[in-house]
């Protein structure tokens, strides 16, 4: 049986990199859900295809391609063979990804690929419905928060270091929209699961969220 560590959370509440990192050190595959409904924004987004449109976009959920590639020890993801690692995380995709994530048969479709993935190994998955939808008996559960302001800082650094142009008050402006609407969404909404084990990021370093979240998973694997 594959084992699952499940981490769910707002934008920004340093998920990615906190799996990236605890997933590396204990030998468990990375898997960023966020960027799979980020390739389905930009494809959509190139294609003209409207949120309302479900006709285009179950048409092309049945043929779309979305994979996620280590390489050399950097993710990199692909939409139908193309690289588009960086072009996912732009602000034109930022700002319809929660919106496309919503729509009901864009999340199945999703939420299908990512139950595949886990079958035969040992993951640790990141995303906003992982421990409450995808993987509902996950063997670790951990829900990662920190408050909206840095939140956004931590983005604007994240953007800055890429060399994506980008503001603060627009930064914050996106994330509270974004929880917003994920938070109050019908389908799979962003809540904690019960039994997820909270951690409030805002004045912790990286480090130390990784610290606890390795202790978490390495005192369930002795039981
Ligand atoms: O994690 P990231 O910010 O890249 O996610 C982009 C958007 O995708 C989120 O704002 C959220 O609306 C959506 N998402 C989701 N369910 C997931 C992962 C991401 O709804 N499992």
């Amino acid at each position: 049986m594959a084992f699952i560590v499940a981490i769910d959370g707002p934008a920004g509440s340093g998920k990615g990199t906190v799996a990236k990192l605890v997933g590396k050190k204990l030998d468990l595959v990375n898997i960023d859900t966020g960027a799979m409904y980020r390739c389905v924004s930009l494809y959509m987004l190139r294609n003209n295809i409207g949120l309302e449109d479900l006709q285009s976009i179950s048409n092309f959920l049945n043929v779309i391609k979305i994979e996620q590639k280590n390489d050399k020890g950097i993710e990199k993801f692909y939409l139908n063979n193309e690289e588009v690692t960086d072009k996912i995380r732009e602000k034109d995709v930022t700002e319809i990804v929660s919106q496309v994530s919503h729509i009901r048969i864009v999340r199945e479709k999703m939420v299908e690929l990512q139950r595949n993935m886990a079958k035969n190994i040992n993951i640790i998955m990141e995303g906003r419905d992982i421990g409450t939808n995808v993987f509902p008996n996950a063997d670790v559960k951990i829900y990662l928060d920190a408050s909206a302001e840095e939140r956004a800082n931590r983005r604007l650094k994240q953007n800055n270091e890429k060399g994506i142009k980008s503001n603060y008050e627009e930064i914050l402006a996106n994330i509270k929209f974004r929880d917003n609407n994920d938070k109050t969404s019908d389908v799979a909404p962003l809540i904690q699961a019960e039994d997820a084990i909270y951690i409030d990021t805002t004045n912790l370093a990286i480090e130390e969220v990784c610290k606890k979240i390795i202790d978490i998973i390495i005192d369930k694997k002795k039981k």
